[in-house]
């Protein structure tokens, strides 16, 4: 059997190179080193530890224990890997107590080459103590710790149970570790490796960009009927995340986006567990399915095809936007980063940071720096790219796929308008030595003579009035914007009251100058023009086949599903969709063709070789 891990690659999951840094990591974790790999989502961590646990087992050191915080992650990988020939097992709560015992049985043997487990299982005495005979006999190969960044309370899922970890350089100090993750954020990162004790370990940092990913913030109006029309004119057919704050919402977006023919579904934390499971391989099993959500979906979901992720209220932070968005596009073809965004979302994020009871100062902190970075980010006139990496300490240069890149935005003097909205606030609370929301405020710049107004006798105020030469939704834009740059205030608690802020004093003082985006309106129809032409993507991947190669494919899909359903696995985890084209495009007639085939291994070859030749003659 071959032991290189070219060979391995080739042989066992049917790719023919490795991809960026794979390579390097892989012969370093085979030699026995430990290693943090930094990838973005997509870029192939699996095969960096999967690799070394075959070459590992073929030289004869045992199991590579695999740590992963989700069982439905755990089984879709084990399935794939069993799809490939190489004895792998899990062991989570979803297993009964025989099944468990199997698996066990297996584990001490020594006959697995990769085993997957819950954290809160490795804790356990009894497992530790397997392990312990396991380590005696040098049969325990190589610890694998996947979403390394759970360990960390400021990445964005924290798991308590990952804290344990530190354990298994303790117990097992000859057992190399491999640690892996898609959070690029500078202060998680440190705190994983010291939480994890990586600190000798070698780093092997990729490049954060998701070049196919296509970011776009657009200006909240009407949300609905914004999302529908990008979901209907860019996305027709196709497989998409729409995340939303709250439950309640999320309930409602799925049964408008059903109403209007869209194949949506609900999921979020409040449903029940089989509910939600349900929903989720119907996502990952079948085409085009477009899941509404709260974020308590999406770690874990490695489906390939995801073509747009869309937010219909803002993310909690820069780091939460990078993951959310980052689940689009796998597959590395076009994909879309949508999000809506507006006055209200800056309000929100910045209250639940502010009342958010059991945190401490110093955390609040930290997310209010996080929250910052992300409105810097929606608010920027420059490459949204350039933002995006530049917070986690990436330089790099416009990147011509993004909307401010596409479509510069237009700039206005904000100057005069800021100005008067920040005296506004000041005279009024120098007035009434009180505080007022938003829409009192733009009432007196407006000079609207409200019930209100005349009862704090706001219309005697100077700036009453001042403003009447913008309208409302102008106005807002200029407070969303005064907001984001930390000029004003927004109260935490009940009333959303507004009041200065230290940056306001410049722009007070009549110094400095404030530019300001031009909100575009998007007029329907128009606007998303050129995007029409780029068209659904997968309608032009598979335009590029001619008919009968088209016929070929649609027969392998079918029979595709059939086979993911006995087995009991998404689709693309049988076969991507690239290898199904490819299959159909070189239309094979004999074994000896389907060999060199990305996605081919020799074990899938076996297995399905005889029927692919089958489906793609096509009926007798
Ligand atoms: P990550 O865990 O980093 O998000 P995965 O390990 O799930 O990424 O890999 C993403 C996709 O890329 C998978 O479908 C995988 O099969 C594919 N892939 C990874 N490495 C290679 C490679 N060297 N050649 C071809 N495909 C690869
Ligand atoms: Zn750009």
């Amino acid at each position: 059997m071959p032991t290189q891990p070219l060979e391995i690659l080739g042989e066992v999951f049917g790719y023919d190179s490795f991809r960026g840094p794979q390579q390097d990591i892989i012969e370093h974790v085979i030699a026995g080193g430990d290693a943090l790999v930094l990838m973005p989502t997509g870029g192939g961590k699996s095969l960096c530890y999967q690799v070394p646990a075959i070459a590992r087992q073929r030289a004869g050191l045992g199991v590579t224990v695999v740590v992963s915080p989700l069982i439905a992650l755990m089984h879709d990988q084990v399935g794939a890997l069993l799809e490939a020939g190489v004895a792998a097992a899990f062991l989570n709560s979803s297993l009964s107590f025989e099944q468990a015992q199997q698996v066990q049985a297996r584990l001490q043997r020594a006959e697995l080459t990769l085993l997957y487990v819950a954290p809160e299982r490795l804790n356990t005495s009894r497992m530790l103590g397997q392990l312990g005979a396991l380590y005696e006999q040098g049969l325990l190969s190589l610890f694998a710790i996947d979403e390394a960044h759970c360990v960390s309370q400021w990445g964005h899922d924290f798991r308590p149970e990952y804290r344990g970890l530190s354990l298994l350089h303790e117990q097992f100090p000859k057992v190399p570790r491999v640690a892996l993750t898609a959070t690029a954020d500078a202060l998680t990162r440190q705190d994983m490796v010291e939480r994890l004790d990586l600190g000798a370990a070698r780093q092997f940092v990729s490049s954060f960009d998701r070049p196919n990913i296509r970011y776009r913030v657009v200006e909240k109006t009407e949300p609905m009927r914004q999302l529908l029309r990008f979901i209907e004119t860019e996305h027709a057919g196709e497989a998409g995340i729409v995340y939303c704050q709250s439950r309640k919402r999320v309930e409602e977006v799925a049964e408008q986006l059903q109403a209007a023919g869209v194949s949506a579904l609900a999921y979020h934390a409040g449903l029940d567990t089989g509910l939600r499971q349900q929903r989720q391989d119907r996502f990952l099993r079948e085409d085009a399915v477009v899941m509404v959500a709260t974020i308590a979906f999406g770690m874990g979901i490695d489906k390939p095809d995801v073509r747009f992720v869309a937010h219909l209220d803002m993310p909690k932070n820069i780091e939460g936007y990078y993951q959310e968005t980052g689940r689009a596009g796998r597959d590395g073809l076009a994909a879309d980063a949508w999000m809506a965004y507006g006055l209200q979302d800056v309000v929100n994020q910045r209250r639940m940071i502010d009342s958010g009871e059991v945190a401490g100062e110093d955390y609040k902190q930290v997310m209010r720096g996080k929250l910052d970075a992300l409105l810097a980010m929606a608010e920027s006139t420059g490459c949204r790219r350039v933002s995006l990496l530049g917070y986690f300490g990436e330089t790099s240069q416009p990147c011509m796929n993004c909307d401010n890149c596409l479509q510069p935005p237009l700039m206005w003097d904000g100057t005069e308008a800021g100005r008067k909205l920040l005296s506004c606030i000041y005279r009024v609370e120098q007035a009434s030595g009180l505080h007022f929301g938003a829409g009192h405020l733009m009432d007196i710049l407006r000079g609207k003579p409200t019930d209100k107004v005349h009862q704090y006798g706001h219309e005697r105020l100077s700036t009453f009035g001042i403003g009447a030469d913008l309208g409302e939704s102008q106005w807002r834009a200029v407070l969303r914007q005064l907001i984001a740059r930390n000029m004003v205030h927004v109260d935490s608690e009940g009333m959303s009251t507004l009041s200065l802020l230290p940056a306001a004093r410049t722009l007070l003082r009549g110094e400095g100058q404030l530019w300001l985006r031009q909100s575009r309106v998007e007029p329907a129809g128009s606007g998303s023009r050129k995007r029409e032409a780029r068209s659904s993507t997968r309608a032009l991947a598979e335009a590029s086949l001619n008919t009968a190669a088209l016929e070929r494919l649609q027969r392998l899909k079918a029979w595709r599903a059939e086979v993911a359903r006995e087995h009991n696995l998404p689709a693309f985890l049988i076969f991507h969709d690239a290898t199904l084209r490819a299959i159909a495009q070189t239309h094979p007639q004999e074994i000896k063709a389907l060999e060199g085939i990305s996605g081919m291994g020799t074990k899938k070859l076996q297995a399905y070789g005889a029927d692919v030749l089958r489906v793609c003659a096509g009926p007798a």
